[in-house]
């Protein structure tokens, strides 16, 4: 899915001037985020500090729309972008975007070598040490998310302890320091269905900003009776397409909220549209 809209203007970020054009924009819109993640977005307005740094706000980049700005602030009958649907591509990217910069700026992160007080500047995307000078950028957390298809296509769904009851999704889990994401799928697959993978494949992508994942989609071979860890999955197990079908229309299961990256390929799996796991990458 190339359907990058958001036009983030690196450059923009640190001239001055541009920033303040952007920001005098008639079309120009800020994106106000709760600390729950609600969003609504406002016209900038004309009032108040016109750079970032002073303002608080961020500067997301261009969108079809116009300049896109971010800041936290309180949101009356806004949108959860966790069940939000039916989002415009700009909408999805400058919700996604802004969510994830703004935690970020939330946990005031100290200066990585001498622990000094930081400041944001270039727009926002980066922050500066008040003592040293030294720049900090914002950190991304690869994460990986997998549909486990058998020889007969059948889908691997488990259920989390922590979830509502009957919610069924793919097993996920993040990236160890110094480990690949493939090898992250194959040691969380073992450790939360006691199923060995023989194949995987990369699917797509998906920032999932609570507070910065990066989640890593991939579709995967094993066979073999799932055995929930009880630890973290109270229950895995496969799924054909009818069953899959009726459980759904009973309610007895319960798919994945709709912008996430995981009801995409569950979505994929339905409407049998998934790449086989054995179709290698050329390298
Ligand atoms: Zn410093």
């Amino acid at each position: 899915m190339l359907d990058h809209v958001l036009d983030r203007r690196a450059d923009d970020r640190r001239d001055r001037r541009r920033l303040a054009q952007h920001r005098a924009d008639l079309k120009a819109r800020v994106l106000v985020v709760d600390p729950d993640g609600m969003f609504a977005s406002e016209p900038v307005g004309t009032s108040g500090p016109l750079l970032p740094e002073e303002s608080g706000e961020v500067f997301l980049g261009v969108g079809p729309s116009g300049p896109w700005f971010a800041r936290r602030g309180e949101v009356h009958g806004g949108t959860s972008l966790r069940e939000a649907s039916g989002l415009s591509s700009e909408q999805h990217q400058v919700v996604m975007a802004a969510t994830a910069i703004l935690a970020w700026h939330d946990t005031e992160p100290r200066c990585e070598r001498c622990h000094g007080q930081t400041v944001p500047v270039d727009g926002g995307f980066s922050r500066r040490c008040l003592d040293c000078g030294r720049l900090v950028f914002p950190r991304t957390d690869p994460a990986m998310i997998v549909a486990v298809v058998d020889e007969d296509d059948r889908l691997l769904l488990g259920h989390q302890l922590t979830w509502p009851t009957g919610r069924a999704s793919l097993l996920a889990g993040f990236t160890e320091a110094g480990e690949s994401v493939e090898a992250a799928v194959v040691r969380e697959v073992g450790e939360e269905s006691q199923l060995q993978v023989t194949a995987l494949r990369y699917l797509v992508s998906q920032p999932w900003p609570f507070p910065r994942s990066l989640m890593l989609a991939f579709v995967a071979r094993a066979s073999g009776e799932p055995v929930a860890d009880g630890v973290e999955l109270e229950w895995v197990r496969w799924f054909g397409r009818s069953d899959y079908e009726r459980a759904l229309g009973s309610g007895i299961v319960l798919p994945p909220g709709p912008g996430s990256v995981a009801r995409r390929v569950i979505e994929a799996w339905r409407a049998g549209r998934l790449p086989s796991p054995e179709d290698q990458p050329l390298i």
